[in-house]
């Protein structure tokens, strides 16, 4: 039996190899494994022949390679698993696919590589173009080399640059900041993607803060930031489509947007999520499951799948790395995709809702729905219930009362 599947499918491509660590980041990377990197794509090519041949060589709708740092693999690897990719699934031609990329890794002729591997867009992980900032981030770039990458992207072929920014910062003044945005406008970005810093438990950068030894990161100067950029870009003709992301017109994540708008997504690698669910009426829900985090007991699990011949699995629980798997129940799936969706602009539509779980967003959450209106968080517009204006920065508001509206029996 296959796991279910409905319609076009999302790819993940987990790489968890960053030159350095930074301090602020708690993603599933590593630096000093390089001598895994062979053993690891082999695996990985290993993982996406098997799904492919599981799901019977589906049709993607985008490509992402993140991480990690996608671009420290060298272009040989990159351009090996494009290939597979290609052989496992069906990419159509013009089909999004990403690599995340870090500055320092931007040389032209690694550029033009990655180009001809098949990736048609890149994102650029610049966080700052202030030196002192991209020093207190630990980031191995400086200002000069991160808007070099840019324009050597753009001369290696790419059309569809992303450029992304971190705000909020320890001491960080607003004048840096606009000087930031100032410069990714300069540079023509096609879209960008702004976060504001988020201190995790267990990084350096959140021990340093509580030990007092790095200043607390200031939630108004944050929020001035924020609205500084959708300002800024905006005069610039880039749209605000999510609450952290801008785009000219089309250049909007594809891969992004099928997260946000719940569509099934398949990653591949440790620590990779899935989401995948069926078309039919009866099969709203679907089934959620994660890879094993460790590099190198997602190589064992991988090799010991193969190695046992246990490719005709007939249970996602049974796949090869997988470390957790649950089912989705229709109700889960209805508060993800508010909470996914109402983090876009345009919101999540009412037909669209209708067509997937048979109800409409207000007859399946009637309190949140008009306590959100109510409130002022959330408006209907054009057939879609989305935040409002002011709704933006407490996204989470709304989000909240629709989650705990689904656990509420
Ligand atoms: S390069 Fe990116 S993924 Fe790697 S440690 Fe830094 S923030 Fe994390």
């Amino acid at each position: 039996m296959q796991p279910p599947l409905s319609g076009r499918l999302a790819l993940y491509v987990h790489i968890p190899f960053c030159e350095s660590k930074c301090p602020y980041c708690d993603f599933n990377t590593y630096a000093g494994i390089e001598p895994l990197m062979p053993s690891y794509v082999s695996a990985l090519a290993r993982e996406i022949e098997q799904w492919g041949a599981w799901l019977d060589r589906p049709t993607l709708a985008s490509v992402f390679f993140g991480g990690g740092t996608p671009s420290y693999l060298p272009p040989r690897d990159l351009q090996r698993l494009m290939g597979t990719i290609r052989t496992a699934f069906l990419l159509p031609d013009g089909a999004e696919a990403t690599l995340e990329a870090n500055p320092g890794d931007c040389t032209s002729d690694r550029l033009l590589a990655m180009h001809e591997a098949g990736f048609n867009r890149i994102s650029i992980g610049v966080q700052s173009f202030d030196d002192a900032e991209l020093t207190m981030l630990g980031r191995r770039h400086d200002a000069a080399r991160a808007s070099q990458a840019v324009v050597e992207a753009r001369n290696a072929g790419f059309e569809n640059v992303s450029i992304d920014l971190m705000f909020g910062l320890p001491d960080q003044p607003v004048a840096t900041w606009e000087r930031s945005v100032e410069q990714a406008v300069r540079l023509d970005t096609d879209h960008l993607s702004a976060y504001a810093l988020t201190l995790e438990p267990g990084t350096p950068l959140e021990a340093d803060v509580r030990l007092g030894r790095t200043p607390d990161p200031d939630p108004d100067l944050a929020a001035e930031m924020y609205l500084l950029a959708q300002t800024m870009l905006a005069g610039a003709g880039l749209q605000q489509y999510e609450i952290s992301n801008w785009a000219k017109q089309g250049r909007e994540s594809t891969h992004n947007l099928a997260y946000w708008r719940s569509l099934p997504y398949l990653g591949v690698g440790p620590g990779a999520h899935s989401y995948l669910y069926g078309a039919g009426a009866l099969d709203r829900s679907g089934v959620r499951f994660a890879n094993v985090n460790p590099p190198r007991a997602y190589i064992e699990r991988v090799n010991a799948w193969i190695a046992n011949g246990l490719l005709d699995a007939d249970a996602v629980s049974t796949a090869a790395a997988t470390g957790y798997c649950e089912p989705v129940d229709s109700r889960d799936a209805m508060a993800e995709t508010m909470m996914m969706g109402l983090r876009l602009n345009a919101g999540v539509a009412d037909a669209s809702f209708r067509e997937r779980f048979g109800e409409g967003i207000a007859g399946a959450f009637p309190g949140p729905t008009a306590e959100c209106i109510e409130l002022g968080l959330l408006e209907w517009a054009g057939g879609a219930l989305r935040l409002t204006e002011g709704g933006r920065l407490l996204g989470n508001e709304a989000f909240s009362r629709f989650v705990g509206a689904a656990n509420t029996p």
